[in-house]
């Protein structure tokens, strides 16, 4: 038996960044399990040609910086903030497991084992057991179930003689067989089948040899407007404050997102249909235009069949050049769980608790853990956001991300940390803007007088809605 005070089932983002601030404010004994052999979790079967979605700066555990806050010199992203490669990703969990937690002295790290409640571990290679005894809590990191393509069992079925294959197969198919396919059908239109479109037209694949199978559009965030830096600080919060007017003045979802994508904040694909889905995904505007080069969208709901003619989709059939190949992009990214308490009955559950970004989240959590609080009083300052589907969710999660950002602005040491944190990245320099005649100090000014009426309308939205 051996004594642990927290149990941290999972490897990914979420367990380490928790891990990280357990670790930087107590002297808490801790254990982390997970069934991969290293650390870093979904990335370790990531398509290779897989990036961060958003600034490297953004992404990692608390304690240590993912790259080097370098701009991109050349292609769709020139100018902005380096988005890590998922080797980068894995390399840096690698670092941050290995030359950190393990170095501090605190943490043990059980790789490449299966945790089966109660505090037993087996290794998966050598069937070696261990019995954990759990003084304080387990962090369960594997709540947001995060799915991959790799890994995926598409809900479709096809025809023996169909080619399917997965986005992390398609650079191995191109150098074996370049020339065999008559055209290439991307399924799915969530940001992976967006990566699989870039990466295609990026390597010579003309749009006209490409299908997309889009069952619903999607709204996306301008990455130019979710930028860190000090130079990037007034458009990143005019942003911010477009958001809170429009929020503040908005008369259904539709008029939000046109207001929003009137002012650069929110893109999407094809201007004249109006997108039923959002889920956070980010791009930019060189993306979106290599996306467009693909001429052949098909709107026709979901796949249901491959046969060798073409598609069997949700609204009849689709004819497809003989001998295409289909990429299978239908994995979603992130199981839709109920939100639940975090704090409850000896488990810590982290889930988001600002919008979209699940690493500030969970270190967010992990310091709220080391406060000398009941977890009804750690509950009150971490509500959990629901994951958005539709552009109607985006009322919900910014309401409950403001009442999370006003208890924190309230709490000292909260306020205290978030001033440090890398991960928030906004607080101090919001703080050190006290010029009345800065432009800043306008931009947030509007922000913050809209708060109100946006909070009203927020509520009367989601009350006409229910
Ligand atoms: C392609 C892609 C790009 C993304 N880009 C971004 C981005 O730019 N920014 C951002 O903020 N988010 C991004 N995300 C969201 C992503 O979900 C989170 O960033 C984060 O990596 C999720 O981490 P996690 O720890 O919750 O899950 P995972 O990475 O899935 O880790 C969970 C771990 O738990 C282990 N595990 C589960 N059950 C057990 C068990 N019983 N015993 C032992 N181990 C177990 C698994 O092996 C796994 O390693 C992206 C997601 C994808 C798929």
């Amino acid at each position: 038996m051996q004594d642990v005070d927290y149990l941290i089932i999972g490897a990914g983002a979420v367990g380490l960044a928790v891990a990280d601030v357990l670790v930087a404010e107590t002297d808490a004994s801790i254990a982390i399990v997970d069934r991969n052999e290293q650390p870093g979790g979904h990335w370790n079967f990531a398509y290779d040609f897989v990036r961060l979605h958003q600034p490297s700066e953004f992404y990692g555990v608390e304690s240590r910086r993912l790259g080097a806050a370098r701009r991109d010199a050349s292609g769709w992203n020139a100018g902005y903030f380096e988005m890590a490669s998922g080797q980068e990703v894995l390399d840096y969990f690698d670092h941050v497991m290995r030359d950190h937690l393990l170095a501090s002295g605190q943490v043990r790290y059980f790789p490449g084992s299966d945790y089966h409640g109660e505090g037993r571990v087996t290794s998966r290679q050598t069937g070696a057991k261990t019995q954990l005894n759990i003084r304080r809590k387990t962090v369960d990191a594997t709540y947001f179930g995060t799915t991959i393509p790799a890994h995926h069992t598409p809900a479709f079925g096809r025809d023996d003689g169909t080619h399917l294959i997965t986005p992390n197969q398609i650079s191995a198919l191109w150098a074996e067989q370049p020339e065999r396919f008559a055209s290439v059908c991307i399924v799915g239109a969530g940001k992976t089948g967006m990566d699989v479109g870039v990466h295609l037209i990026e390597n010579g694949l003309p749009g006209d040899q490409i299908a997309w199978v889009m069952p619903r559009d999607s709204w996306l965030m301008n990455r130019t407007t979710l930028q860190p830096g000090a130079e990037f600080f007034e458009s990143t919060m005019r942003a911010q404050a477009v958001q809170m007017q429009a929020l503040a003045e908005a008369r259904s979802a539709e008029d939000l997102f046109d207001r929003l994508e009137r002012a650069g904040v929110m893109l999407r694909l094809d201007p004249s249909v109006e997108p039923e889905m959002y889920h956070c995904a980010i791009i930019s505007e060189g993306e979106i235009d290599l996306l467009r080069q693909i001429d052949r969208v098909i709107r026709r709901g979901h796949v249901q069949h491959i046969s060798n003619s073409g598609l069997r989709m949700d609204d009849g059939l689709v004819e497809m050049p003989e001998n295409t190949l289909y990429i299978d992009c239908s994995a979603s990214a992130v199981t839709r769980h109920p939100q639940i308490p975090i704090f409850q009955d000896s488990t810590i559950t982290p889930q988001i608790v600002r919008t979209c970004q699940p690493a500030f989240s969970a270190a967010m959590i992990g310091l709220i853990e080391t406060l000398d609080l009941s977890d009804a009083e750690k509950n009150e300052l971490c509500r959990p956001l629901p994951l958005p589907d539709t552009p109607h969710d985006f009322f919900s999660i910014a309401l409950s991300n403001m009442m999370n950002q006003y208890v924190w602005s309230r709490t000292p040491t909260i306020k205290d940390w978030m001033m440090r944190s890398r991960l928030d990245g906004f607080s101090q320099r919001i703080a050190e803007v006290t010029d009345p005649d800065a432009p800043a100090y306008a931009i947030l000014n509007t922000f913050r007088q809209n708060m109100p009426s946006a909070i009203a309308n927020i509520q009367k939205l989601m009350r006409k809605q229910a």
